[in-house]
C-alpha cells in the first residue's frame, strides 16, 4: 500500500482547529455552545477595508503580482515598523505573506536545514513545533510560562541550534516579555550564533505596560526575522495577510520560497491591507479598548471561581487562569455539561497543563452568559 510522507503523517493535528470543529459539530446538532476557545475575534472587517478590496478587484487587480508583495504595501509596512518598533526597514526587506503562519513557515524554511534544532516556547502557539518539523528540523521546547530564562535557553543550546522563536505578547499566556528578557535572548543569540524569529502578531493589543520589540535592539537587527499579521490587529483572520520584516541581505533568498510556493498574494487582499494600515489610528485603539474592557470584567469573574486564579492579562484577548483540577477534564466537563468551549492549557505544551486558555472573542452577551455558566458549574469534582 502507498504510504504518505512522514512529514505529514508525523504531524499532530492542530488542537485549536480541532476544538473549533468540535464546537461547529455541537452547534450543528442544535446545542447552543459558547466558544471561548478560538483566536478569531468576533469583529467584522471595517467596511472601508472591504470596499478597498472590492474596488481593486473591479479595477482589474486580479492577476499575478510581485512575489514579495505590492510596493505600496511594503512601503506602508516599513513605515508602520518605523513608527511602532522604531526599527528602520528598507521596504525591500519586507515580504508580504498569506498570514503570520506562512510568514513563520517561510522564516523557518529559510533558516533550518534537516537535522537543525529550533528553540520553541512552551506553553506556546500550537503551530511552532509542526512548522519546524515540516522544515526537517527538531523543535526543542523551552519553558517560557512566566519568564524567559537565559539559563534555561543556554542549557538547551547545541551546535545544531539554528534559531529561537520568541512570541510577545504570548499566545496562550498573554504575557508581554519585558525588555531585559529580550536583551538576554539577544545576547545569547549573538554569543552562540543563531537566528531569532520574533512573532509579534498580538503586539498591537497590549493592555498593561509597555511593549518591546526585539528588532528595536540594533545589535540583533542582522539576525531577527519579524513575523506579523493583519489577522488579530484588524479582525482580518480570513483575509490571510501577514508579513516578514527581514535582516538586510536575506530577502532575495527568502522570496525564492514565495516564488516557488504561493507565487504572490492577491492584489486585492493587499489593497485591503493598505487601507487597514491607513485606518490604524481609528480602528486599533477602539478594538484594543474593547478587548481590555472584556478582559477586565472576565478575569475578575474567573478569579472569583473557587479553584481558579486569573490575573488580568497583559495583552491580546486571552486569559490563562490556573485551575486546581486537570485542565483537560475541566474543558471536557464544561463542553459536555454547560456548553462552554475552552482550550485546555496542556494543548500548548510544557507548564501549560493546569491552566485553561479562554478567549474573549465572542459577543459581550455570550461572554457574560458563559461566565455565569462557569460560575454556577465551577470545576468538576475530583
Ligand atoms: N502567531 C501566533 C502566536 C498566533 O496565535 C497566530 C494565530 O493564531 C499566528 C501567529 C498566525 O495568525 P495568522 O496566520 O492568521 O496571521
Amino acid at each position: 500500500t502507498l504510504k504518505l510522507a512522514d512529514r505529514v503523517l508525523g504531524l499532530k493535528p492542530s488542537a485549536t482547529v480541532e476544538m473549533t470543529e468540535k464546537v461547529r459539530a455541537a452547534r450543528a446538532a442544535g446545542r447552543r455552545v459558547i466558544g471561548l476557545s478560538s483566536g478569531d475575534p468576533n469583529l467584522p472587517t471595517d467596511p472601508r477595508i472591504v470596499e478597498a478590496a472590492t474596488r481593486a478587484m473591479r479595477d482589474g487587480d486580479t492577476h499575478y503580482g510581485p512575489p514579495a508583495g505590492s510596493p505600496a504595501l511594503r512601503e506602508a509596512i516599513a513605515a508602520r515598523e518605523a513608527r511602532l518598533s522604531g526599527a528602520a526597514y528598507d521596504p525591500a526587506d519586507i515580504i508580504v505573506t498569506p498570514g503570520g503562519k506562512f510568514a513563520l513557515l517561510a522564516a523557518l524554511m529559510a533558516q533550518v536545514d534537516p537535522g537543525d534544532e529550533v528553540l520553541v516556547p512552551v506553553p506556546g502557539w500550537v503551530s511552532y513545533g509542526p512548522c519546524v518539523k515540516m522544515c526537517g528540523g527538531t523543535p526543542v521546547a523551552i519553558d517560557m510560562l512566566d519568564r524567559v530564562d537565559p539559563e534555561r535557553i543556554a542549557a538547551a543550546v547545541t551546535p545544531r541550534t539554528r534559531a529561537i522563536i520568541i512570541n510577545s505578547p504570548c499566545n496562550p499566556t498573554a504575557r508581554v516579555i519585558p525588555a531585559d528578557e529580550l536583551a538576554a535572548v539577544a545576547a545569547l543569540a549573538q554569543r552562540h550564533g543563531f537566528w531569532i524569529i520574533f512573532d509579534q502578531v498580538y503586539g498591537d493589543l497590549v493592555h498593561c505596560g509597555a511593549f518591546h520589540h526585539m528588532q528595536s535592539n540594533e545589535t540583533v537587527r542582522d539576525r531577527v526575522f519579524v513575523v506579523d499579521s493583519f489577522s488579530k490587529t484588524f479582525g482580518m483572520t480570513g483575509w490571510r495577510l501577514g508579513y516578514l520584516a527581514l535582516p538586510p541581505g536575506t530577502a532575495k533568498s527568502v522570496v525564492k520560497f514565495i516564488q516557488h510556493s504561493i507565487y504572490c498574494l492577491p492584489g486585492f487582499v493587499q489593497a485591503a491591507g493598505l487601507e487597514a494600515l491607513s485606518l490604524y489610528d481609528e480602528i486599533v485603539p477602539r478594538y484594543r479598548a474593547m478587548f481590555r474592557a472584556r478582559l477586565e470584567r472576565a478575569a475578575a469573574r474567573l478569579d472569583a471561581v473557587p479553584g481558579m486564579a486569573c490575573a488580568m492579562p497583559d495583552a491580546a484577548f486571552y486569559m490563562f487562569p490556573r485551575v486546581d483540577a486537570p485542565d483537560t477534564e475541566v474543558a471536557r466537563h464544561w463542553l459536555d455539561t454547560i456548553d462552554v468551549a475552552a482550550m485546555p492549557g496542556s494543548s500548548f505544551g510544557g507548564m501549560g497543563a493546569g491552566h485553561l486558555r479562554l478567549s474573549v472573542t465572542c459577543s459581550d452577551a455570550d461572554l457574560d452568559e458563559a461566565l455565569t455558566r462557569i460560575a454556577r458549574s465551577g470545576l468538576p469534582k475530583a
